[in-house]
């Protein structure tokens, strides 16, 4: 039997990359399996956690199928060599509708406030198309750069009626072939105080929407705000996720309210509050506190650097505070982080390129995160926003989707270090995208004979 089928005829048939010889495993290694070698495609000698040796990953019907040092089949395979696995990266907070809107806004690029009302001027011409191409482009660059799992949340209310949230659904479907995409649907510019936005938001929640966001911040009536989208997440049996606490100001929170409602409503491990600035702006006894009270409440931390970082101490001349909040010192207290994408080229944010991995690097390099925290930082891109999102079939496991990524690094705390590029990705089991490496060109040498030099003595 062949133990190794042609990868060269696998890889022109799939378009795939090349990724180094394969390397036969020593014959008294292989563990026969003879009731179970029917795979659609087999990974080889893969360094996943738990496991000491590399392990060999069969795939079959799109699904993790085998995990063992060495599976004996007949089936088209990769060999991994020496790269880092990863089941995808997992954005937990995006904004789809308003991305990549540079081109179109002439406002001065100013702190929140600024940035919100350029959008909501812009957002009544949002069409359905418009926002679904510029939404397209946001996904496609994801999808490349390694991400398998996101959540985008999507304006609702009369300015943009439901149109943004349609062509989400539009994404959603087009591109479920390379990543799956949840769908938050929230009122921007307040609740209570936009007449309304509820009834859209409910229309969204019956046709599709898979979680309900919130931005107390933005209502007359905060408190009432977070009182009714709980109301809301129960009736429909959603999660939550709220734009909290965005600023500097640490005398006064938002997040007490979140974390009573959460228990009142019996929401813990289904809550989460992006941004949440005023965290940074505490001493270390204060922000345990407020640590220990995310942690019992079960409420999660998204932590959205790029905006963060752009948008946070606006007032100050000099020695501009970050304004970030130190997700990995919050896992120490237990609680759920992610870091995330948030805006991509908008007046919330003018850079971005969709990768988690770059994400992850500048959280890191702000934060002040030592190397041995790397990996910890790739936890937040990945196995920790599934918690977040509660998916509960991510992962490299017998039985769960086979979405997988390879990085061009040894182990993912050098893939942090040195931002390194996606090569190769499969959604299902399916490839999704490749990277081939950059070609350096470099001119032709000059051959120089060596000159025969005479000493005089
Ligand atoms: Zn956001």
């Amino acid at each position: 039997m062949h133990i190794f089928r042609s990868i060269a005829l696998w890889r022109a048939r799939n378009h795939a990359p090349f990724l180094g010889e394969p390397t036969l495993p020593n014959p008294d290694c292989l563990t026969p399996m003879p009731s179970d070698t029917a795979f659609d495609l087999i990974f080889r000698q893969a360094h996943l956690p738990g496991h000491e040796r590399p392990v060999d990953i069969g795939v079959r019907r799109g699904r993790f199928a085998a995990i063992a040092p060495a599976l004996v089949a007949d089936a088209p395979e990769i060999v991994i060599g020496g790269r880092t696995v990863l089941p995808g990266f997992v954005d937990s907070h995006v904004h789809l509708d308003k991305a990549c809107l540079l081109g179109r806004c002439g406002h001065l690029h100013g702190g929140l406030k600024e940035a919100i009302a350029a959008v909501s001027a812009m957002k009544h011409d949002f069409t359905v198309a418009d926002v679904y191409e510029r939404g397209a482009q946001v996904l496609e660059r994801a999808i490349g750069k390694g991400t398998t799992r996101m959540r985008s949340h999507v304006e609702v209310d009369p300015r943009a009626g439901l149109r943004s949230f349609e062509a989400l659904k539009s994404l959603k479907r087009d591109y479920a072939w390379a990543i799956d995409l949840s769908i938050c649907v929230f009122p921007q510019e307040g609740l209570t105080n936009d007449p309304g936005t509820e009834e859209l938001l409910v229309h969204a929640l019956r046709d599709g929407a898979n979680a309900l966001g919130g931005c107390p911040y933005t209502d007359t009536d905060p408190h009432g705000q977070i009182e009714r989208l709980f109301a809301l997440a129960t009736r429909f049996d959603v999660d939550l996720d709220f734009h909290l606490d965005f600023d500097l100001d640490a005398s006064w929170m938002h997040l007490d309210e979140v974390c009573r409602q959460t228990k009142v409503h019996g929401f813990g491990g289904r809550v989460a509050i992006g941004h949440v600035t005023k965290l940074s702006a505490l001493p270390p006894d204060a922000f345990a506190r407020a640590a220990e009270r995310l942690a019992q409440a079960g409420v999660a931390v998204t932590v959205l650097p790029a905006t963060d970082l752009y948008l946070m101490g606006r007032e100050a001349t000099h020695d501009v505070p970050r304004g970030l909040t130190p997700a990995h010192r919050l896992l120490e207290h237990g609680v759920v982080c992610s870091v995330a994408t948030n805006n991509v080229l908008n007046p919330f944010t003018p850079f971005g390129d969709a990768s988690l991995l770059r994400m992850a690097n500048f959280y890191a390099n702000v934060a002040q995160v030592g190397s041995e925290g790397f990996s910890a930082c790739i936890d937040l891109v990945t196995t920790l926003p599934a918690r977040l999102m509660n998916l509960t079939d991510y992962g490299i496991a017998i039985g769960n989707p086979a979405d997988l990524i390879l990085l061009d690094a040894p182990t993912p705390a050098e893939a942090l270090a040195g931002i390194a590029e996606p090569v190769l990705g499969f959604k299902r089991g399916r490839q999704s995208f490749s990277r081939p490496a950059a070609q350096l060109h470099a001119p032709a040498r000059e051959v120089v004979q060596p000159r025969t030099v005479s000493f005089r003595a």
